[in-house]
């Protein structure tokens, strides 16, 4: 049986959920983008997407590349080969940006993170106590890691930085949390950003961005990596982003414009508010499941469980892709797979971007059925458990 009936649902932790409005934005004629029409549109969303990441200083560029161009951009513009760079292990996407440093000829040393914790700010901090001579130039961190549904510890990171007196730059991926988390650029000192496009910004893949403060714009005047492409130098004037190399991808700033339009008039404090509600939804419906033998969720520390995707952890001697494949052939329901070491063991549900309850509940209703039909235990409950957590807030109510 394959159900190809009613809607499809895209539970991927991005790309997610396009929203009609930013599709019909897309759908239009191209324009000259050097006209003053267009360059006005492209300097009004660089702008709002720093509100979004909370920063008055930092200047955001664009790339047309999707989130590996950003990390590219981030390695290319900021240091040498030779250089010495500090990575937060954290999962399948430290380890990806790290090797984009090693191809840089960087060296890459690993901070390591026993698997379903979170980065360690304690190690970090006596790490870097013990580089005397700072040859470490920058701490890299994922803040939301795509792969396992953590999210790690931003300003406390800092705080370790700051402790141990140490100038590293700090750079952080965003890509999975940007419009989904809160995040204080230059309350948390972070020196560069990497932002996607694809996930809680809800556009197509394609586009990415960097934020980079003055420490990060000053420590690209000295950087000898070879570069062109994402080189700030042909893409920046007087400290903002003033061209692209080559043909600005301009229907990706239609379509951001009608995506930040959505943002700012839900709210973003409503926005960050409606991931933690809907996340606290799929948490409680999955240890539901757990509390009957089956599937619970991957990260150790609730806390620092992600409020845009929820990786779910099989049990022993259950494969997670079967589940995944039932769930898109019988019941129309696309979910994220276990990446690298993970796949098999973990299968993944987005929620962050274009999402509702009822598309949430449906979701988990139908990997209910997948378990069934896959001969996975799991405990009764979770449906209702996540009902629960999907009470309304005073503004609903109006
Ligand atoms: N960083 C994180 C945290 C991601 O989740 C992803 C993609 O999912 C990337 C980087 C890489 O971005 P892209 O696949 O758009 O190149």
């Amino acid at each position: 049986m394959s159900t190809r009936r009613g809607w499809q649902f895209f539970m991927h932790p991005g790309p997610t959920n396009i929203p009609q409005r930013v599709l019909q934005a897309m759908a239009r004629p191209a324009v000259d983008f050097t006209g003053a029409g267009f360059v006005a549109l492209r300097d009004a969303c660089l702008q709002r997407l720093q509100r979004i990441l909370k920063t008055e200083r930092a200047a955001v560029v664009a790339y047309a590349a999707s989130g590996n161009g950003a990390w590219e951009a981030s390695i290319a513009n900021l240091f040498s080969p030779g250089d010495r760079v500090l990575v937060c292990e954290s999962g399948y996407f430290s380890r990806n940006w790290a090797a984009t440093a090693t191809a840089f000829g960087l060296e890459a040393e690993s901070l390591p993170t026993p698997e379903r914790a979170t980065v360690d700010v304690r190690a970090l901090g006596e790490r870097l106590s013990r580089d005397a001579g700072h040859a470490i130039k920058a701490v890299m961190l994922v803040h939301n890691e795509t792969s396992t549904g953590i999210r790690h510890p931003v300003a406390e990171a800092r705080a370790a930085i700051d402790a141990a007196g140490h100038p590293a730059l700090f750079l952080v991926d965003t890509i999975s949390s940007l419009a989904s988390y809160d995040f204080r650029m230059d309350e948390w000192k972070v020196d560069l950003v990497v932002g996607g496009a694809q996930k809680g910004l809800m556009l197509p893949p394609g586009m990415s961005f960097t934020a980079a403060n003055e420490k990060a714009l000053a420590a690209a005047q000295g950087a000898g990596n070879p570069r062109r492409y994402f080189d700030w130098r042909n893409m920046m004037k007087d400290g903002r982003q003033a061209a692209f190399v080559g043909t600005a991808p301009m229907h990706f700033f239609y379509g951001l414009e009608a995506a930040l339009d959505l943002l700012e008039a839900e709210g973003l404090e409503n926005v960050f508010a409606r991931h933690r509600r809907l996340a606290q939804a799929t948490r409680a419906c999955v240890d539901a499941w757990a509390a009957g033998g089956g599937p619970e969720v991957f990260p150790l520390e609730r806390a620092f469980a992600s409020d845009s995707l929820t990786a779910v952890l099989m049990p022993q001697g259950h494969d997670a892709d079967r589940v995944r494949t039932i769930a898109e052939a019988r019941y129309g329901v696309a979910l994220g797979r276990g990446l690298a070491g993970l796949q098999g063991r973990v299968f993944r549900i987005g929620h962050m971007g274009d999402l509702n309850e009822p598309m949430l509940l449906g979701a988990l209703a139908a990997i209910e059925l997948a378990l069934r039909d896959a001969g996975v235990p799991f405990g009764r409950g979770g449906l209702e458990a996540a009902q629960a957590e999907l009470v309304p807030g005073p503004d609903d109510l109006r």
